[in-house]
């Protein structure tokens, strides 16, 4: 993969978007523990400074959440899979029919809250334009309760999308938005002027593979993190840790050319 991106970056800029959680970061139990480390902000900063790069962070968490975590280190941020997006020059987006879905899932989001005593033990996130309601800590016992609300709201909210994940619902504006669509609106805000940018994508899960797409598409990288199965990546990195090497030497490329 490095022979191929060092003979490509002598004649493209790059374009580095990565996915957050499980791919800069380890998946964690509890998602407030997943942590991105100074040294990896750090080289995420460097990297996005080097001439002719940009960098961007295409994440499901929501842009809040993503501002927290890079604020001023000069990368794109895109949260909840690009429906919202932010340029280090400020300039940003939301998509309007999420934006016009804010008050509803504000509302999901109370109903969660009244109808999930605290023992059901679920975590729930709230991205702004999406939700996110962890069910791993309930106790199997009490996990009808959470499924049950979920069918409920699903029935009465029909502005929404609700996705049952393994181990969580993920509650959306009811938009058809895949990461593909967060590339084309990142691509679409920046000053490409010539040459087509070299687009290295890295992912871990399915919701990754419309992203692994579109950057084959256009020969780019895609790189799967974790398991080289069922996925249209080019190529795979074992772990965050990995990635975390990727971009370091990404950064020795981008400083020697
Ligand atoms: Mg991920």
């Amino acid at each position: 993969m490095l022979n191929l991106i060092t003979r490509e970056l002598e004649k493209r800029p790059l374009f580095a978007v990565f996915d957050r959680d499980g791919t800069l970061v380890p998946i964690t139990d509890d998602p407030l523990a997943a942590m991105v480390s100074a040294e990896l902000k750090a080289n995420l900063r460097k990297l996005a400074a080097t001439k002719n790069t940009k960098v961007a962070v295409l994440s499901a968490r929501g842009l809040r959440h993503l501002s927290q975590d890079f604020s001023g280190d000069g990368l794109i941020l895109a949260g909840n899979y690009g429906l919202e997006i932010l340029f280090p020059d400020k300039r940003a987006f939301i998509q309007p029919k999420a934006k016009a879905s804010r008050e509803m899932l504000s509302k999901a989001r109370l109903r969660f809250q009244s109808e999930l005593p605290q023992d059901v033990n679920v975590i729930l996130e709230d991205h702004e334009l999406s939700l996110c309601l962890h069910w791993h800590r309930t106790p199997p016992a009490r996990r009808e309760e959470v499924h049950a609300s979920a069918r409920r709201l699903k029935k009465e909210m029909p502005e929404l999308s609700f996705r049952a994940l393994p181990t969580s619902y993920e509650v959306l504006p009811n938009v058809l938005w895949t990461k593909a669509d967060g590339m084309t609106q990142i691509a679409s805000m920046c000053e490409i002027n010539g040459t087509e940018p070299l687009y290295v994508y890295a992912g871990d899960s399915e919701y990754d593979e419309p992203a692994f797409r579109w950057v084959n598409e256009r020969q780019g990288i895609s790189v799967k993190i974790g398991k080289a199965e069922q996925t249209e990546a080019q190529f795979c990195l074992d772990s965050p840790a990995s990635l975390a090497g990727l971009i370091e030497k990404l950064i020795h490329l981008r400083v020697l050319s």
